[in-house]
């Protein structure tokens, strides 16, 4: 049991791993699952992979935290290799995903003010998920996480995904739009992809607005979707570029990503953080891409994730109550035809840890390591829990 001096934010599931090795984990029981969902997007080498161990345990042998008021030179390297793979110019480190989305909304209003705007807006999308922090919880799109914590930090737009005409309609009639910030495959929102076109029309309309394009890939990034970040499948860079959950495999780090002009808004002094980009988290990330382009994990997530697509296909194929199978890489989505929270206690029993998000999205984010052979396990355990759930469940 959980203690009674948690406060109370997570309705827990009745388990706690123990250990973890690869794909798979064991409670405290001794009892194996495999993992479908990486601590949400975030253990992509697995569990206790070797290398990574290795490389934080000598980090944390030589010098774990220093500060920012000192060169880190692990840090230097990690902002040269996430700049090279993103085609980024610079970063801000810091600890989590609302961080990085915190530090990107900044970004915005000060280029904005530095321009001589002194009522910025930021357009964001209906079910997007940014983060919990008062900031990003006033760009979340989500009316549940929201209630109770009014007034909301204003300067947000809402409009609906994947619909360029309605950002054109904001642009005739206010004059203050300094950025979008979305996700490119919304993650919490249900797995739901923003359209190539969409995605072009967008770059294409900030250019021509002098808007700031932010795409938050906290979720989607580090190679989840097969290539490091998801809007490389569109052929478009961000200005601003929010990560976190992947980047160090479970060591808490989170990073804004700037290009071009945004990249030139800070001076010191306009923002920080204590613990931001240290050494063992610093270690812990260069670790993690160095492993991913070892092991070939971009093209593994891209191989497996389409082996579980087809799969999932197959196996449900004309059941009724599955409405939709989605997604790209590993970060895949089963909607069905009603909600299905209950479904993840029956997959825990059998011996499967995934997650619902929407109430009726089955989402998988397995880690990036997953084998085929893992992949046809995972649909094999998945396929014979939905068939249970929806023969028990009524619509
Ligand atoms: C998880 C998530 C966040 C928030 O990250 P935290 O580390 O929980 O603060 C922000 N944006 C997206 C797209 C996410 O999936």
């Amino acid at each position: 049991m959980a203690s009674p001096h948690l406060m109370n934010t997570y309705k827990k599931l009745p388990v706690a791993f123990a250990r973890g090795e690869g794909a798979w984990l064991w409670d405290t029981e001794g009892k194996r699952y495999l993992d479908a969902l990486a601590g949400i997007a975030v253990s992509g080498l697995g569990h206790a992979h070797p290398k990574l161990v290795k490389a934080i345990a000598e980090q944390a042998g030589r010098i774990i935290h220093t500060s920012n008021l000192v060169e880190i030179p692990e840090q230097d390297a990690l902002a040269d290799k996430l700049c090279a793979i993103s085609g980024m110019d610079n970063v801000f480190f810091c600890n989590s995903g609302a961080e990085a989305n915190e530090c990107a909304i900044k970004i915005a209003r000060l280029h904005a003010h530095q321009r001589g705007i002194q009522n910025p807006q930021i357009i964001v999308m209906e079910r997007a998920w940014h983060g919990r922090t008062l900031a990003t919880l006033a760009a979340t799109g989500s009316r549940k996480a929201q209630a109770g914590f009014e007034p909301l930090v204003t300067g947000f737009i809402r409009v609906p995904y994947n619909d360029l005409d309605a950002i054109r309609q904001v642009a005739e009639h206010s004059g203050n739009v300094v950025a979008v910030l979305a996700e490119v495959l919304q993650g919490e929102g249900g797995i739901t992809g923003a359209r190539v076109d969409y995605l072009q029309g967008l770059r294409a309309l900030c250019d021509t607005r002098q808007w700031l394009l932010m795409i938050d890939e906290v979720q989607s990034g580090i190679g989840r979707t097969g290539k490091w970040f998801c809007y490389q499948h569109a052929g478009i860079v961000p200005d601003v570029l929010p990560l976190a959950k992947g980047l160090g495999s479970g060591v808490p780090i989170g990073a804004c990503l700037a290009r071009g002009v945004a990249a030139q808004v800070f001076k010191p002094g306009n923002h920080g953080t204590t613990f931001g980009g240290g050494p063992l988290v610093s270690v812990a990330a260069l670790t993690t891409l160095q492993v991913m382009e070892e092991e070939g994990l971009l093209d593994n997530a891209a191989k497996v994730g389409g082996v579980i697509q087809a799969g999932l296909r197959d196996a449900l194929k004309g059941l009724a109550g599955v409405k939709d199978i989605r997604g790209q890489g590993l970060m895949l989505g089963v909607e069905l035809d009603r909600p299905c929270g209950d479904l993840v206690g029956m997959a825990l029993a059998a011996g499967l840890l995934t997650n619902v998000t929407q109430d009726n999205v089955i989402r998988l984010l397995p880690p990036l390591i997953f084998t085929p052979a893992q992949g046809e396990k995972l649909v094999e355990l998945l396929s014979g829990v939905i068939k249970t759930f929806l023969a028990e469940a009524k619509a």
